[in-house]
């Protein structure tokens, strides 16, 4: 449902709320797919699961109540936005802690804390202002 939210969003034609599954090379997609996950999963969200309370793979899946396709791919694209390390390492870092290693996520989540943590206070705001 969040993908399809992520069309309209997005703005993308009304083809794309009927497609069928498996088609989901394109663009657009990838676009519904990256929405959909970061509304999901918010790095703040994330952050304080698994950096600060050092959740499981598993927790972290079943609290958010996301598949574990999409909370690995969420963590990917996650960390392709932050570093600029090679996509095979970061796809290493997030199945470690797929498979219950976590020492190479934590110190990925603790580079990235403070740009989290400051974005996110930079975001904030009173929804009600805006209705004023
Ligand atoms: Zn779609």
């Amino acid at each position: 449902m969040c993908h399809e939210l992520g069309h309209f969003v997005l703005g993308h034609s009304g083809k794309y709320f009927t497609e069928l599954r498996g088609k989901s090379d394109s663009v657009k997609e990838r676009e519904a797919n990256i929405f959909s996950a970061t509304v999901l999963m918010p790095d703040i969200v994330l952050l304080s699961k698994i950096f600060y309370r050092q959740d499981s793979f598993q927790k972290v899946k079943n609290d958010l109540a996301v598949s574990q396709e999409a909370l690995i791919y969420r963590l990917i694209n996650l960390f392709n936005h932050y570093f600029f390390d090679k996509e095979s390492k970061i796809k290493d870092v997030v199945y470690d802690y797929y498979y219950g290693f976590n020492q190479r996520i934590l110190f990925y989540f603790e580079k990235m804390s403070k740009s989290i943590i400051k974005e996110y206070k930079a975001t904030k705001c009173n929804i009600y202002d805006r209705m004023l």
